[in-house]
C-alpha cells in the first residue's frame, strides 16, 4: 500500500460493539471507531442481518436501474431531516461535497465561501473547500473561486458573502480541526445571510450527521433548514455510503445527465443505512448519546487533571483540550491501556465513539484518562 498514511499503529481484526481485537489478541475500546464512521459500533447483528440478505438478493444495480433500499433510504432520510427535499447517493464525504459544488455552480454564480479549518474531503473540489493549508499546498492551483473566512465569525460572513456567491459551505462543528464549536447563533446568522443573498447555504454533515451530536442532524439544534446537507460516515454503518440532500429548491438544481457515480446507492450500502436508522431509532440511541456524551464530558471535567484544560463538543463527538502540546503520547498511551482515541491537534484529544457505547465503557475511560499523562519510565 502507498505512503499516504504513514504506519499505521495497529492490525485490528475483528470487533463486537465498541471493542475491537488486534492481531495478537488484544482488547480495545474503540472510541474513534474508523474516524465517526461506525454507529452502531462492530458487527451489530441488525447491519450483518441486513447486509447478508440484501447481498444474497441483488448486490448491485447500476445506477441505470433503481432499487428498493435506496428508495426506501431516500425517503428515510427525508422524514428525519423533516423537510421535503431530494437525496443523491454516492459514496464518500468528499464525494457528496463534490456533488453539493457541483450543485452550486448550477446557480450561475461561480464564488464559493468556506471557512479556515474546515475540512471537507482530499479530492480536488472537496480539497478546494477545505481550509487547511497543509492538506492543499501541494496540489494547488486547486478549483477557482472559493474562498475561506474564519470560522464562527458572523461579520467575515457578511462581508464575504454577496450576491455573486454561490454557496457558503460549513461544518456544524469542525470536527478535523479539533472538534471547534461555533459560538452560539452562528449557523442561523449564516442562515439569514445566505439566504439574504440568494446563495446556497451547504451544511457539511458528514461528521455530525446520523445521531452524533444525539439529534438526528445538527441543524435540527439550530433550528434552521440548509439549502444543502452533506453526509457519509456514520450513515453507512461502516459501508462506504454518502449522500447530498438538497432541501427546497436546491433539490431541483441536478437534471438528467448533469452528476453520476457507478456505485451510487447501491443497495448492500443503502440497506446497511437503513439498518442502522432503524437501529438508532429503535434502540433510543439519540437519547443515549446525550446522556452518555454528557456524562464523559462531566466526567472529565470533574478530574481537574492539570493536563486537561476542558472538554468541548456535544454528544458523542468530543474534544478534550490539553494544556500541552502531548495528545500524540497521550493516545499512545491510551492505546497501550486499552483504549482507541484520536490525537486530532497537538493539544485536543478526540473521541468519537460508536452511538452503542455503553456507560460503563465510558465511565472506565475516564477513570483510566489520567493515567495517558503519566511518564512511563
Ligand atoms: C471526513 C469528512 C469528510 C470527508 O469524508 P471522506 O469520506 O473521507 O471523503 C468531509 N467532511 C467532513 C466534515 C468530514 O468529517
Amino acid at each position: 500500500m502507498m505512503d499516504n498514511y504513514g504506519t499505521p499503529s495497529l492490525v485490528l481484526e475483528r470487533g463486537e460493539g465498541a471493542h475491537v481485537w488486534d492481531a495478537d489478541g488484544n482488547r480495545y475500546v474503540d472510541l474513534l471507531t474508523g474516524l465517526a464512521v461506525n454507529a452502531l459500533g462492530h458487527a451489530h447483528p441488525a447491519i450483518v442481518e441486513a447486509v447478508s440478505t440484501q447481498i444474497a438478493k441483488l448486490g448491485h444495480t447500476g445506477n441505470l436501474y433503481v432499487n428498493e433500499p435506496a428508495l426506501k433510504l431516500a425517503e428515510r432520510l427525508l422524514d428525519i431531516a423533516g423537510e421535503p427535499g431530494k437525496v443523491f447517493f454516492c459514496n464518500s464525504g468528499a464525494e457528496a461535497n463534490e456533488a453539493a459544488l457541483k450543485m452550486a455552480r448550477l446557480t450561475g454564480r461561480t464564488k464559493v465561501v468556506s471557512t479556515i479549518g474546515g475540512f471537507h474531503g482530499r479530492t480536488m473540489g472537496a480539497l478546494t473547500l477545505t481550509g487547511q493549508e497543509p492538506k492543499r499546498a501541494p496540489f494547488a492551483p486547486l478549483v477557482p473561486g472559493v474562498s475561506h473566512i474564519p470560522f464562527g465569525d458572523v461579520a467575515a460572513l457578511e462581508a464575504a458573502i454577496d450576491d455573486d456567491t454561490a454557496a457558503f459551505i460549513v461544518e456544524p462543528i469542525q470536527g478535523e480541526q479539533g472538534v471547534m464549536v461555533p459560538p452560539a447563533g452562528y449557523l442561523q446568522e449564516a442562515r439569514r445571510i445566505t439566504a439574504e443573498h440568494g446563495a446556497l447555504f451547504i451544511l457539511d454533515e458528514v461528521q455530525t450527521g446520523i445521531g452524533r451530536l444525539g439529534t438526528w442532524f445538527a441543524f435540527q439544534q439550530a433550528g434552521i433548514v440548509p439549502d444543502v446537507m452533506t453526509l457519509a460516515k456514520g450513515i453507512g454503518g461502516g459501508l462506504p455510503l454518502g449522500a447530498t440532500i438538497g432541501f427546497g429548491a436546491a433539490a431541483e438544481l441536478f437534471k438528467p445527465g448533469h452528476h453520476g457515480t457507478t456505485y451510487g446507492g447501491n443497495p448492500v450500502c443503502c440497506a446497511a443505512g437503513l439498518a442502522v436508522l432503524d437501529t438508532i431509532a429503535s434502540e433510543g440511541l439519540l437519547e443515549h448519546v446525550s446522556s452518555v456524551g454528557k456524562e464523559i464530558a462531566a466526567g472529565v471535567e470533574a478530574l481537574h487533571h492539570p493536563a486537561i484544560s476542558g472538554v468541548r463538543g456535544a454528544g458523542l463527538l468530543l474534544g478534550i483540550t490539553l494544556r500541552e502540546a502531548v495528545s500524540a503520547k497521550a493516545a499512545a498511551a491510551a492505546q497501550k491501556a486499552g483504549y482507541l482515541i484520536n490525537p486530532i491537534q497537538p493539544d485536543v484529544l478526540r473521541l468519537a465513539p460508536p452511538l452503542v457505547l455503553e456507560e460503563s465503557d465510558a465511565q472506565a475511560f475516564v477513570a483510566a484518562l489520567p493515567t495517558f499523562f503519566e511518564e512511563t519510565p
